[in-house]
């Protein structure tokens, strides 16, 4: 079989198994026929893809790396992350709804959680029933998540919440919100600990909506916890256990972003490269140029290099390997590259590139969140540094 330029849609890979190609093809499908026509809607209207949602949960594709017996599709996390590329090809707000949904919002508990918790919460995650959010993110705790100000504290069987959480992302709409909070004992992030909640608890009031260049579907939302009480059996992990456990939970979702952003970078190359082929300027088409072909070519290297690299970062996720360093190598490559191939492509189209009536300006809008969310750039390059040095000795 020769190799194309379409290393999603045709190529083989040697990663993949059967069910590899059979995900990649039908969200491919799906994307391309349900998800692209809706994308400048979604963007214009900053409407929560409620529609797309429902179809997605129909499909199994709201629960893919989790088992059966739990709901999910029974699937690994290469698939996950095959399916968050194929599906910010079209839609980067249903990619990152579908991520904070599934790597933060409910792979914690089908890692960390009781057989009560997945009992009570995995099964109606996994099966899409109900959305999962995340909430780390506070006013004065961004990428120092450990100076959490949220506490907890006991009372009987229960823990009474107070706090402010921002950019929580699928906040509004989500049946639960795992979050860190402060039970005291000891200081540092070792005083932290992790919760499920029930996002219709009393005491949870719904905070600013952001309004944001990107993703701009994509529900982020301030969450504001007011004696909120939370049964001890909601605890997820150990009492201090909350920060390392959120951490690792990042490791595996910042594959998932990678994937986003080598989805959207995609996305781009797949409208610049027959627009170069149709153009034409000074009597030829635009692809005979020089300065064009080096775009396109560039383009094509730093979506392949990218997509080498989650997939390396997922199959070892599902070998079961600490995915710390090549998790945090896949963002921060995938996204900055992402930046560079949109901006290449938005450029192969010219004014076209600029206007609305083509979609690579939402997608340059869409990718920046890949440089920031789940780590920003600064943070991911302190985490290979610091891995490379540790492994020093
Ligand atoms: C659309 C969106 C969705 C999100 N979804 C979620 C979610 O679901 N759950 C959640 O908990 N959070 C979420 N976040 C929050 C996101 O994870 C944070 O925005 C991110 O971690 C950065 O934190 P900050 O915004 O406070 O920036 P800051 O930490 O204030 O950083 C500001 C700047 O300083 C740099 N910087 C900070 N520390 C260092 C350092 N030590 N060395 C060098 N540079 C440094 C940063 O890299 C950045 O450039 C979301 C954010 C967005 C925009």
């Amino acid at each position: 079989m020769t190799t194309t330029a379409d290393t999603t849609r045709k190529d083989p890979f040697p990663f993949f198994q059967e069910h590899h190609y059979d995900i990649r093809d039908m969200v491919s499908r799906y994307a391309a026929e349900k998800l692209a026509p809706r994308a400048r809607m979604l963007d214009e209207t900053k409407e929560f893809p409620h529609q797309t949602i429902a179809e997605l949960k129909e499909m199994g594709l709201l629960g893919v790396p989790f088992p059966e017996e739990w709901g999910g599709a029974g699937l690994d996390y290469l698939s996950y992350v095959i399916t968050i590329g194929e599906l910010a090809r079209a839609c980067g707000t249903t990619a990152l709804t579908v991520a904070a949904h599934t790597s933060l919002g409910s792979n914690p508990i089908y890692v960390f959680g009781t057989e009560l918790q997945k009992e009570k919460y995995l099964r109606r995650l996994a099966s899409g029933e109900i959305l999962g959010a995340f909430a780390l993110t506070e006013p004065g705790a961004g990428s120092d998540a450990g100076a959490t100000k949220t506490t907890a504290v006991r009372d009987g069987d229960e823990w009474v919440l107070n706090g402010v959480k921002i950019y929580c992302t699928n906040g509004t709409h989500a049946g639960t919100v795992i979050l860190t909070a402060r039970t005291g004992g000891e200081g540092g992030t070792n005083g932290i600990t992790a919760f499920i909640v029930e996002r219709d608890s009393p005491g949870i009031k719904l905070g600013t909506l952001e309004d944001k260049l990107g993703l701009r579907a994509s529900d982020t939302r301030e969450l504001v916890f007011e004696n909120v009480r939370v049964p001890d059996e909601n605890r997820l992990g150990e009492l201090g256990s909350g920060f390392k456990k959120f951490m690792q939970t990042l490791d595996a979702g910042r594959i998932s972003i990678g994937a986003m952003a080598t989805g959207l970078a995609q996305g781009a190359l797949d409208v610049a490269l027959p627009y170069a082929a149709e153009r034409s300027q000074f009597g030829r088409k635009i692809s005979a140029f020089g300065a064009i072909q080096e775009r396109l070519a560039n383009a094509a290297m730093e979506i392949h290099t990218s997509r080498l690299a989650c997939y390396h970062a997922a199959v070892l996720k599902d070998q079961g390997h600490n995915v710390n360093f090549v998790a945090s190598l896949a963002k921060l490559h995938a996204s900055e590259a992402a930046m560079r191939v949109i901006d290449s492509c938005l450029q192969i189209l010219g004014g076209n590139g600029f206007s609305r009536e083509y979609p690579i300006e939402r997608m340059l809008r869409d990718a920046k969140l890949c440089e920031i969310g789940e780590g920003t750039s600064e943070i991911q390059r302190i985490v290979i540094a610091r891995a490379m040095l540790k492994s020093l000795g």
